[in-house]
């Protein structure tokens, strides 16, 4: 019993940041015998820490509780075919590291794991990070992850590998796989763009993929397959060019780096004046579309229509008003974010309309990996594994490290 109380406790210190032993008692429903008992076990095992606050109760300074920043590590890694970006969490959600790690080849199976697994270890060691301090690991990955934490990528559909259950069991600690969108999204929501918003949809356009992360009324959509929020696949053209899903025309047909690219050729091809050459990669088109590149800014009118048009389904069905736009799209500036926004309003229901707004991402590229890491994190204190892990731990084992933020 005390173990669940205790539980209780560092979740609220988790979700409010400071707490009184008073405003436990209250909103816990503890006696405060019962409060000042669990809280020294919490201090004792380092979790917690006190302090004076600013306002006095008969007199003397009341005493705030928090959680001790260096209590314990949370991991984050996002792996993709060309990179693997971890990030070293503490206590409090901030990152205290981050690294490029090589890259295993791209394979939802044992040797692939087993490689990400070392070279994580490996990378926590080198930070003088003891593994009995490592609470929890988030992944974030391509490709699709259904709510199990099962994972398959495109390449090999017929093989999917629950990653959730087999680093969990082999790290002996909590785990959560989770969608790149989907973990970008969550780290918009809870300190970027979208922050305390509870109704957003997070865009990202890849070079070969279109992803999506769906908040509504603060939930974070996933169905138990995984499939959610696949914004590529809304047709957008009319007899458009195939799709690898097998429709025609789909938003992925037109708006991933590589189309963009090749639709950029095409205008250079037609003769249309341009600063850039024939070849140009994506980011470039967008630097020069901001800047009043012709060619470049017909290219990304033309994706501004069809984003819009495809978001407005999704607003409609959501009822999520605000878009949050990732990845290097930002590079075109506002000018799009209003093509897009006005391409939007043109379609979206009369209740949506006026909320509808279009903004950039405001995170760095690490937020895939904090998002997952977060997400592991919440899990860790939810279940207590936190209170758990600590009781076990050696004394004289809590490390100190330069906080960052992402
Ligand atoms: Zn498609």
């Amino acid at each position: 019993m005390s173990l669940e109380r205790q539980r209780k406790i560092v979740n609220r210190v988790f979700q409010r940041g400071d707490v009184t032993r008073a405003d436990l008692a209250q909103h816990l429903d503890l006696n405060a015998a019962t409060i000042v008992r669990l809280v020294a076990g919490l201090l004792e095992l380092g979790l917690l820490k006190s302090h004076a606050g600013t306002s006095t109760d008969r007199g003397r300074p009341t005493e705030i509780l928090s959680l001790n920043p260096d209590a314990v590590k949370a991991i984050g890694l996002e792996f993709s075919r060309d990179h693997c970006l971890l990030v070293i969490l503490n206590t409090l959600g901030e990152v205290t590291h981050q690294a490029s790690l090589p890259v295993p080849e791209f394979k939802a199976n044992k040797v692939t794991l087993e490689a990400l697994i070392k070279s994580l270890q490996t990378a926590v060691q080198k930070q003088g990070i003891a593994w009995s301090q490592v609470l929890s690991v988030g992944l974030s990955l391509h490709d699709i992850v259904d709510a199990n934490g099962v994972w398959q990528t495109h390449e090999q559909p017929d093989s999917p590998f629950n990653v959730q259950a087999y680093v969990s069991e082999r790290l002996m600690r909590t785990v959560v796989a989770e969608d790149v969108s989907r973990s970008f999204a969550f780290a918009e929501q809870k300190k970027g763009s979208g922050l305390e918003q509870k109704d957003m949809i997070y865009v990202f356009l890849g070079s070969h993929g279109v992803g999506s992360g769906i908040f509504v009324n603060g939930t974070l959509l996933k169905s138990s397959s995984g499939v959610c929020g696949e914004l590529g696949h809304i047709v957008v053209e009319a007899n458009g060019d195939q799709c690898h899903c097998g429709s025609q025309g789909c938003l992925e047909t037109v708006a991933t780096h590589q189309a963009i690219e090749a639709r950029f050729d095409e205008r250079v091809k037609q003769g249309v004046k341009t600063v850039l050459g024939p070849g140009a990669k994506f980011a470039d088109i967008c630097r020069a579309a901001a800047e009043g590149d012709k060619p470049a800014f017909l290219v990304l009118d033309e994706l501004a229509q069809h984003l819009g048009q495809a978001l407005a389904a999704a607003t409609n069905i959501s009822g999520a008003p605000l878009i949050i736009i990732g990845g290097q799209l930002k590079l075109a500036g506002d000018g799009f974010l209003r093509s897009v926004e006005t391409a939007l309003k043109r379609r979206v229901i009369a209740p949506l309309l006026k909320n509808i707004e279009v903004r950039y991402a405001a995170l760095t590229p690490n937020a895939g990996a904090w998002g997952a890491a977060s997400m592991a994190l919440e899990k860790a204190f939810e279940s207590g594994a936190v209170i758990e892990l600590l009781s076990q731990k050696p004394l004289g084992e809590i490390q100190n490290s330069v906080v960052e933020s992402v």
